[in-house]
């Protein structure tokens, strides 16, 4: 691609800029999608556990799942959906955490997550930490699973933020992968690539994109990035965009990283339970038994413990996970598991995290970062989302809307 010209260039091809694509096409406008990566999907990303099976190193929750738009477009594409209730709302085996402490412990997650929602309207925010119980015994495991959901600590997490995202508490999965079913929704949709924009210039009355592979002229923009990408200006404006940068710099992209572990003799366990590793600290991994039922271990680790393990690649996660299991399981348990796929976020120059959060006191940044400029540059992207952020759906809710803007500014551009 040297040089070519197109109405509305789509940059980024993850969730948000492939259902901005579809939708574009469907309308019969004429876009593109230009994607740094060699694939499509961005944070959606399935791939094979080497035994035929799919596992998501991103997205793998199709969260408010009865609300999600996803959920029918992989059904329509075919695909499976499992329906089984996720292990995070209930007990699973008393191993190293009796059942009454897991009720306990799940009853001050709920009574925390309440308090959160009593922030009123016109006061001042803070860090969502300020809402734990003073020396509460549940603090750490409360925290930790904050760095699962935000990807930070709740002391860097605004407390205004986390009571508006909006859940439906309904969540599925897509057996062949979320990924999967999301990068199939751009079938048809014109992509470019292995291509990272480089620049915008939108100082002319068209628009200038520049590419590692040359310059794209168009009469729009729909910008897709993540926030933490476009905070780190990688991809810079002309003239520059200092509200962007600001509001992008207020939504910093948390640290959420899954290893998945194959697992012998997993009957032992029981289908989609789970472990924490620890229930007396935030920096600790949680183990979700058997995804699916297969015989594999999905740990997920969030927050500052994700982001110092990242430096140390796959090893580093293995052996956290290998310390943490042994101390509940017995020391011969490390026989049993081998290391299949992890994917560092944090150090992915494409994504530089896993999903937005607000820092205290820049709830209202998602708002400005979504908002249209000159209606012809367009923002979409899950850290847009007011209520959805984070999630596949929050993207794609964000690339419908901004496509839905690019189509009504063109129509306005051709009245007479
Ligand atoms: C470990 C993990 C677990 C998750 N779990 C869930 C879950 O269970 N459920 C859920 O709903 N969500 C989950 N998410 C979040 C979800 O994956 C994201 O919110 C969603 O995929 C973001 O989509 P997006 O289009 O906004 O951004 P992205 O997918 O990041 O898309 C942006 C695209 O822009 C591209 N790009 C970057 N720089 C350039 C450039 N200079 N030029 C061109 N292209 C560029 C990127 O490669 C990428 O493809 C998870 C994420 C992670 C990492």
């Amino acid at each position: 691609m040297a040089s070519s010209d197109t109405e509305v260039v789509i940059v980024g091809g993850g969730a948000a800029g492939i259902a901005a694509g579809r939708r574009l096409t469907d309308a019969r406008v004429d876009c593109l999608i230009v994607e740094a990566r060699p694939r499509l999907g961005g944070r959606a990303w399935t791939v094979g556990d080497g035994s035929g099976a799919a596992i998501d190193l991103g997205c793998g929750w199709l969260h408010s799942a009865d609300r999600n738009p996803w959920a029918a477009i992989a059904e329509a594409q075919g695909r499976t959906i499992d329906k089984t209730p996720p292990p995070w709302r209930r007990r699973s085996a008393p191993i190293g955490f009796p059942l009454a402490e897991q009720s306990a412990f799940l009853a001050a997650l709920q009574k925390f997550e309440q308090q959160l929602d009593t922030l009123p309207d016109g006061a001042d925010d803070v860090a969502a930490a300020t809402f734990l119980e003073p020396l509460g015994r549940w603090n750490g495991l409360i925290d930790a699973v904050g760095t699962y959901v935000s990807g930070a600590d709740l002391a860097r997490v605004s407390a205004r933020d986390l009571g508006r995202y909006d859940d439906s508490g309904v969540n599925w999965r897509v057996r062949e992968g979320y990924g999967t079913a999301i990068a199939a929704h751009a079938a048809g949709v014109p992509v470019v690539l292995d291509c990272p924009v480089r620049g915008i210039d939108h100082s002319e009355r068209r628009l200038r994109v520049d590419t590692a592979n040359g310059a794209i002229t168009a009469d729009a923009a729909l910008i897709t990035l993540p926030s933490a990408v476009i905070a780190e200006e990688t991809l810079a404006f002309t003239p520059a965009l200092p509200e962007k940068i600001h509001a992008a710099a207020g939504l910093p992209l948390g640290h959420a990283d899954k290893l998945f572990l194959a697992l012998s003799d997993a009957d032992e366990f029981d289908k989609d339970s789970r472990l924490f590793g620890r229930t007396d600290r935030s920096r600790t991994g949680v183990y979700h038994f058997r995804p699916f039922g297969r015989p594999q271990i999905e740990a997920y680790f969030g927050g500052p413990l994700a982001a110092t393990l990242e430096p140390g690649g796959e090893r580093a996660f293995v052996d956290f996970a290998i310390a943490e299991l042994t101390g509940l399981l017995g020391n011969d348990f490390a026989r049993r598991i081998r290391p299949l796929r992890l994917h560092p976020w944090g150090v992915d120059p494409f994504a530089r995290g896993s999903y937005s959060y607000a820092l205290p006191g820049k709830a209202d940044c998602r708002a400005t970062l979504a908002a249209p400029v000159d209606d012809r540059l367009f923002f979409a992207g899950e850290a847009c989302s007011r209520g959805d952020y984070s999630t596949a759906h929050g993207a794609y809710l964000t690339g419908v809307a901004a496509a839905e803007h690019a189509i009504t500014a063109r129509r306005g551009k051709r009245l007479p």
